[in-house]
């Protein structure tokens, strides 16, 4: 018996796909000049467009998909946005927040574009690939220091709230992540998470990747780094976020 692919099936087999949205899916077919993708048949015959058909819908009447990553063979749908001009012009900001799950002030902040392996967001500014976390703290707060890395008080790797996050030394960061554990898949069919908080509904946050976080232990782990004498004074970016975005949303 022959099994008949569906024109998304179809689609798919030409692609070759990587678990990590931050990198590229490489269109392997027939291109069109310039190395864009070409694909017959589907509601849209260039390949990235018709990427970004089948994870958003359709596109509007004049409207162009631009590939941020810059990478003509890429229909990564994490990587296309929509613009109605050829070149993207956009705000960077506003390119960002629109990517940002964002609850309340104290929650963390999730990111719902492209992710790394590890879970970190990842974003295009200026023809590069930037941590999304990164590029959050620095809108507020400026370059992060020599020789520091950004460490999420959350333990929330897809959280762009940049008061949840503190510049320290890798070394620092590496101590950290041993004390409070590390969170992921492991945990997928418990019901409660390790400090026996129940994983329902309001108390559940879902990153992108699927790995689940206790809310309760999230305020928990925060309230500790803002009481604690050792980190007092040393999460500027806590208390500065409230007035710098108060109109994000
Ligand atoms: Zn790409
Ligand atoms: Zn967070
Ligand atoms: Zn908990």
């Amino acid at each position: 018996m022959v099994m008949k692919l569906t024109t998304e099936e179809r689609f798919w087999l030409k692609v070759e796909k990587s678990n990590d949205e931050s990198s590229c899916w490489l269109w392997t077919a027939a291109t069109m000049r310039g190395g864009r993708g070409s694909f017959s048949g589907a509601e849209e015959n260039v390949a990235h467009r018709y990427s970004w058909f089948l994870r958003y819908g359709p596109i509007g009447k004049g409207l162009f998909v631009l590939q941020i990553c810059g990478n003509p063979s890429c229909v990564n749908p994490t990587h296309l946005e929509l613009s109605a001009t050829k070149r993207n012009t956009r705000d960077p900001a506003e390119r960002f927040w629109e990517k940002v799950d964002v609850l309340n002030p104290d929650d963390c902040w999730l990111w719902t574009a492209a992710l790394t392996e590890k879970g970190y967001g990842t974003f295009y500014f200026n023809g590069q690939c930037v941590g999304a976390h990164r590029w959050s703290w620095e809108s507020v707060n400026g370059p992060v220091p020599d020789g520091l890395v950004l460490d999420h008080l959350c333990r929330v790797h897809d959280c762009v709230n940049p008061g949840h996050l503190e510049p320290v030394t890798i070394a620092e960061n590496t101590r950290r992540a041993v004390a409070f554990g590390v969170y992921g898949s492991a945990n997928r069919n418990k019901t409660h998470c390790p400090r026996r908080h129940p994983y329902n509904v309001e108390n559940t946050y879902v990153s992108k990747s699927g790995s689940r976080h206790c809310r309760v232990c999230i305020r928990e782990r925060l309230r500790k780094y803002r009481h604690d004498p050792a980190f007092a004074g040393r999460a500027p970016a806590y208390q500065a976020h409230y007035s710098t975005t108060g109109g994000m949303r």
